[in-house]
């Protein structure tokens, strides 16, 4: 049996990871910071939390690390624990740095030093590109980080990348898009947009209130997006992915069209300054040929089918 080790189960990618994960047998041993204050809601949201096994680990502290490796003897680590908001990070940097960089250099000297045979995924970010010009963004194009959350995600990537070069580690690196569902956090836009307008039709809300809508994002589908992550670590050789859907849209299209949907006036919009980061990328999309000519992850769902998808399942949450 395939033994895999989740970090950052609890949030939205960990939780349908080992739903896939699940469905392929393997046994699902998930890292929590803590387990007093645990917050199992997505992985009870897709039913799963019990097929799991739970294990307290400081990401921060090598020997913890050390001591779950030699426990569990896993074929693969999925490394997705990390401070994931970038406007969080422009608020806590120091925080977002220190566990983001060291958590996952801890992660992948406990592979060196125990087996060299476990595989290691690493969650990149497309916010690594930052203000990089020339889009479509490949896996050739240069980082230029405009945020302590993309910079910390770009050092941990060049540590994924360096082991992998320097001790022959598998290691791979998927450099994910911004991808959304229902279990997205409630801090992140599109949930946010998605919850309020239901809070608005409900009356326990009056109006949205956003920041800069103008920005172009190239959103997917959370689901489709980890089958990418199992795949990559399935092929023969460890390498570095963008995973993306290849289509910006702004904020703002985005508001429109659920509002539309939704029948909500654009009178609602109440653009707040204070929702302005102090450096923000204005557009981003990536280029996934390689992912679907290397690894075959097939790809094709438009943003709006994906909002589609969306605004019905939270609909069910206020029923
Ligand atoms: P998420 O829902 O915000 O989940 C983050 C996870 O990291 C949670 O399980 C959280 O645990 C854990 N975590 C945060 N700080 C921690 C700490 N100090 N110690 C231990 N665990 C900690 O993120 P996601 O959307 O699933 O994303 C998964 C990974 O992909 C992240 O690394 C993210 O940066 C990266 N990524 C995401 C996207 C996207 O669009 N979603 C795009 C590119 C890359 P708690 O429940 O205890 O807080």
């Amino acid at each position: 049996m395939n033994v895999a080790i989740i970090t950052g189960i609890t949030g939205q990618d960990g939780a349908y990871l080992s739903k896939l994960l699940l469905t392929k047998n393997y046994k699902i041993i998930g890292l929590l910071r803590n387990k007093t204050s645990l917050n199992l809601d997505k992985l009870n949201y897709l039913n799963i939390t019990k097929k799991i096994i739970f294990e307290n680990c400081d990401l921060n502290n090598l020997a913890d690390i050390i001591n779950i490796i030699n426990k569990y003897k896993p074929n693969e680590i999925y490394n997705l624990a990390s401070q994931s908001s970038v406007g969080l990070s422009f608020r806590n940097p120091l925080d977002t740095l220190n566990f983001n960089i060291f958590s996952t250099a801890n992660i992948l000297e406990a592979i060196k030093i125990i087996d060299k045979n476990i595989k290691f995924y690493q969650a990149s970010s497309s916010e690594m590109f930052g203000s990089t010009n020339n889009l479509p963004f490949t896996e050739k194009s240069i980082f230029y980080p405009v945020s302590p959350y993309g910079i910390s995600k770009a050092s941990a990537h060049w540590i994924t990348v360096n082991y992998r070069e320097s001790f022959g580690l598998f290691t791979t690196s998927g450099i994910l898009f911004n991808h959304e569902s229902v279990l997205r956090g409630n801090n992140f836009i599109i949930k946010k947009i998605i919850k309020t307008s239901f809070d608005i039709l409900k009356g326990k809300t009056e109006v949205l209130e956003v920041g800069n809508i103008d920005i172009k994002r190239d959103f997917g589908y959370a689901p489709k997006y980890v089958e990418a992550m199992y795949l990559m670590m399935q092929y023969e050789k460890p390498d570095d992915y963008i995973i993306s859907s290849g289509v910006s849209l702004s904020i703002r299209e985005i508001i429109n069209y659920i509002f539309d949907k939704l029948n909500i006036s654009r009178d609602k919009i109440v653009i707040n300054e204070e929702f302005f980061r102090p450096n923000e990328i204005k557009n981003i999309y990536g280029n996934s040929f390689k992912a679907k000519e290397i690894l075959k992850w097939n790809y094709e769902m438009s943003f709006y089918r994906v909002l589609d998808i969306l605004i019905e399942e939270e609909k069910k949450l206020y029923e």
